[in-house]
């Protein structure tokens, strides 16, 4: 992950389109667009499993996709571009290709990737999406619906993947009852498998998995996601950052940034009062509001001097000290300092 270039645009919308344009180029890594909303599992500690996500398929409107990648150009954007986040993107292939291709012809140097459930997966599908432009995967094996995590189950996992892909993953990363995790290379393609017992190690998303929530933790880690994220549901709806959900109401009502229709262009929507705010909210370490507070995502502690250097960011883009005022006037030896002006 790049470091933040931390420039007072981030706190105050610069205005202007060339300085919202600049900022974007400058401080954005991860465009994340959710094509589609279909997925076709329901897992229990995704907030997929609270809606019905399976009999009614939506697609991002094509000319919402297209603008934001017409936006990217602009920019000659070259960091990533993220095809998924509540959706199961390989469930519609021709859509799937389709928008990878497009987003390769306006993005030659863009790295293109998603995350899947991987049930769709095959060479043939891997193969097209290569040649399509796909720059890397991410398989997330899940347990079925209703099983809990296991380590062996998971290595069960794993090894169906490998025979059905007809190629075997390097295991590289093992916490006993909590993750596995390893990597193949297929076509070309650079695939990262993971296995993670999601419910003891997931996330609340944002308070609408409630049984993840943890009782007594309350984050004081700062949060890059509204900095280097530009975050895109399904309904073109934008959030400050993946854990929010669009079909979640209260999600919808209270942290959606605006619609990427309301703004003249995507660089406008990410310098808007609104995401500064969070921005704003998320710099420095403290405790944080909801849905921040029991958020425990890349949450850590701080480095040596870390948080004396985010604080002094805080106090000089959000809350700069005003102009100093006039040095008090104080008599020396009967005269005034400032000036020499004797009364
Ligand atoms: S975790 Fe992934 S596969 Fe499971 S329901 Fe959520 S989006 Fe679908
Ligand atoms: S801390 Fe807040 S902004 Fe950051 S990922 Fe969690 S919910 Fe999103």
């Amino acid at each position: 992950m790049s470091e933040i270039v931390f420039q007072q645009g981030l706190f105050r919308d610069p205005g202007d389109p060339g300085g919202r344009r600049r900022l974007f180029a400058e401080t954005v890594t991860n465009v994340v667009v959710e094509i589609s909303s279909y997925c076709n599992r329901q897992c229990t500690y995704c907030p997929v499993s609270s809606v019905d996500r399976i009999s009614d398929r939506k697609s991002l409107p094509a000319e919402i996709y297209a603008k934001i990648l017409e936006n990217l150009a602009q920019i000659s954007y070259v960091q990533s571009l993220c095809l998924n986040l509540y959706n199961e993107p390989m469930a519609d292939r021709p859509l799937l290709i389709a928008r990878i291709r497009e987003a390769r012809a306006e993005l030659p140097k863009c790295r293109i990737y998603f995350s899947t459930n991987g049930d769709f997966l095959s060479p043939d599908y891997v193969r097209e999406m290569v040649e399509a432009g796909l720059s890397e995967l991410y398989v997330t094996v899940h347990m079925p619906k209703g099983r809990r995590y296991d380590d062996p189950y998971a290595i069960t996992l794993f090894t169906d993947l490998s025979k059905r892909l007809g190629k075997s993953i390097k295991v590289d990363g093992f916490s006993p009852g909590a993750t596995i995790s390893g990597r193949m290379t297929l076509h070309g393609l650079p695939i990262n498998v993971f296995s993670i017992n999601y419910d003891v190690y997931g996330t609340d998303r944002a308070g609408s998995v409630k049984k993840l929530t943890q009782a007594t933790f309350r984050r004081t880690s700062p949060c890059n996601r509204p900095f280097h994220d530009f975050t895109v549901s399904h309904e073109g709806t934008i959030f400050p950052c993946c854990q929010m959900f669009v079909d979640n109401e209260h999600h919808r009502a209270s942290f959606a940034i605006g619609r990427i229709t309301d703004f003249p262009d995507i660089f406008a929507a990410y310098a808007t009062q609104a995401m500064a705010r969070w921005r704003a909210e998320l710099l420095r370490f403290g405790p944080k509001k909801s849905p921040c507070d029991t958020c425990n995502l890349e949450c850590r502690d701080p480095q040596p001097g870390e948080s004396e250097r985010r604080d002094e960011l805080y106090r000089r883009f959000v809350r700069p000290v005003p102009d100093a005022p006039p040095h008090p006037r104080r008599p020396i030896f009967g005269r005034w300092l400032d000036g020499g002006k004797s009364e």
